[in-house]
């Protein structure tokens, strides 16, 4: 079974997520934390998570995806900046301990002026710190497009976070097909070739996750923009193959395409009916 979801807006709390995942034929979805752009997070409703779970497990929703705020900055010059980052993921995995089928995506950072070995290991360091205390989420880094300054432009740099990482049992790779494309890896003519060399230098058993985006540019543009799916440079061809690849088939998908809800519904109708079980 295809396990497809796509990004909600949390501002309703976990019940209405769940019921307009259902709505729009979802069996998983993704959401932000908090404000994308940072600041404290509405308090716990538990009564709202309880109410969610009982509507989850009665729907068949599963593994859904928290997404740290796309600011927050592990690998920044400013020690406020980076202090910030650390107190917020705290805070988050804090309270998806009452979600026990989430994990937790997060942008790696950007290392400024820095160089990539030092963003490196800011961004580890502050992951060793994280993992001082147990949690059971798993943590994912997010592949990406290389724009700027970001650390995570490609496998060998998110390599070299998890390798610093002490107990890094519960940290993994979400894989967002439009970050890697933009990053210059070629899943349009050569899937194959880029899942051998991600088992090869990750280990295709860190990929947890994929999100599931065209790209609005080229192969190795470095720009992160997405686009509909089928309407960018990756196509509707090679999104056919991802979702139908033997080594990514079984994980959950994420759509973060520039949508509203109808059109998510027709994306995931439309992969739906290009999955092969
Ligand atoms: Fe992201
Ligand atoms: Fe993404
Ligand atoms: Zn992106």
């Amino acid at each position: 079974m295809l396990r497809i979801g796509c990004h909600l807006s949390c501002s309703k709390g976990f019940l209405a997520m769940g019921k307009e995942a259902v709505k729009i034929g979802a069996n998983t979805f993704q959401f932000f934390t908090r404000n994308p752009r940072g600041g404290n997070a509405k308090p716990l409703d538990l009564a709202d998570i309880a109410d969610y779970l009982e509507f989850a497990a009665e729907n068949g929703i599963a593994r859904i995806l928290a997404h740290a705020p796309y600011t927050l900055n592990a690998a920044a010059k400013d020690e406020n900046l980076r202090e910030f980052a650390f107190a917020t993921m705290q805070d988050d995995l804090k309270r998806l301990e009452h979600i026990p089928d989430a994990m937790y995506n997060f942008h790696p950072g950007s290392h400024v002026s820095q160089g990539a070995e030092t963003g490196i290991g800011l961004i580890s360091d502050q992951l060793n710190r994280l993992f001082e205390e147990e949690f059971k989420t798993t943590v994912l880094l997010e592949t990406m497009a290389g724009k700027g300054s970001e650390v995570g432009r490609s496998f060998e740099e998110l390599r070299s976070i998890i390798d610093k990482v002490e107990k890094n049992d519960k940290l993994g790779v979400c894989l967002d097909t439009c970050h890697v494309f933009d990053g210059g890896y070629d899943i349009v003519n050569d899937l194959d070739g880029v899942l051998k060399e991600f088992d090869r230098i990750i280990g295709l058993e860190r990929l947890k996750a994929v999100h599931l985006n065209d790209s609005l540019n080229t192969l190795g543009c470095h720009k992160d923009r997405h686009a509909k799916i089928g309407e960018g440079g990756i196509g509707l061809t090679a999104i056919e193959a991802v979702i139908n690849d033997a080594r990514l088939k079984d994980l959950p998908f994420y759509l973060e395409t520039p949508n509203e809800l109808p059109g998510y519904q027709k994306e995931i109708e439309l992969l739906k009916s290009l999955y092969r079980d």
